[in-house]
């Protein structure tokens, strides 16, 4: 018995240090760039890690977290959400249109909109419950067939589609290519917000959150450096 404390212990002081690191990290970078920490959300990814291992961190004061998939956030959330009000539960993930309206139910903010189909079933979600989470349009900034995200050429129109559609979109998110240098996409992210007057950016991993966060990030999605590996 007293072993096991001892090992709930530990996990809680783990979180608590990997907290710690991340939030200094995010410091350091805002500081290269001339901005404030308060102006970047830190959104805690943790997909596939169950609810013992968010609690430590909740406990330790981090209030948001993004889950990749509906059915697993659905399973894990409302409980932790019982226990304190004022958590943010951001989807980062892609969704299916036949999930739009769970989705909207569950989600404070929904990082992953990037077609034209998903833009009609979350206006018609939202008009139903009477509920706008925040939305970003997901860019796919690499141009990589296999991605998530819309072309770049399309974002326009899925911007025009919203606001017809009485959806306000408050920013873009993008996901760059693996295993090359990030930069310049997340200056592109940047540049692409910029043009079309979102004030929103969701961009940085764990691999790269600190270059994302001098490229102008408002949110960044830490999940390995605050969970561990998966
Ligand atoms: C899993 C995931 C993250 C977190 O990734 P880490 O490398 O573990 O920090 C961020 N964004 C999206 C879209 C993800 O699917």
């Amino acid at each position: 018995m007293a072993s096991l404390i001892a090992a709930d212990m530990n996990e809680a002081n783990e979180a608590t240090e990997r907290l710690a690191a991340v939030r200094d990290t995010i410091a350091r970078a805002c500081k290269a760039a001339g901005r404030k920490p308060d102006e970047i959300e830190l959104i805690a990814v943790s997909k596939t890690f169950p609810a013992e291992a968010v609690e430590p961190l909740i406990a330790a004061g981090q209030l948001s977290f993004g889950e990749n998939r509906v059915q697993e956030a659905s399973a894990k959330w409302p409980a932790l959400r019982a226990t304190r009000a004022d958590l943010r539960l951001h989807l980062v993930g892609q969704l299916q249109s036949n999930k739009a309206h769970d989705a909207v139910e569950l989600f404070d903010a929904i990082h992953s909109v990037d077609r034209p189909s998903l833009i009609d079933a979350l206006a018609k979600a939202c008009a139903a419950m009477e509920r706008r989470p925040e939305l970003f349009i997901q860019v796919n900034v690499g141009e990589e067939p296999q991605k998530g995200g819309c072309a770049i050429a399309d974002l326009p129109s899925m911007l025009k589609q919203a606001r017809d559609a009485g959806l306000g979109i408050d920013g873009l998110m993008c996901v760059p290519p693996a295993d090359i240098e990030p930069a310049p996409f997340f200056a592109l992210a940047a540049k692409l917000a910029r043009d079309n007057g979102l004030i929103r950016l969701s961009m940085g991993m764990s691999g790269d959150y600190e270059t994302a966060v001098m490229l102008g990030a408002t949110h960044v999605r830490v999940g390995t450096a605050l969970f561990g590996t998966r």
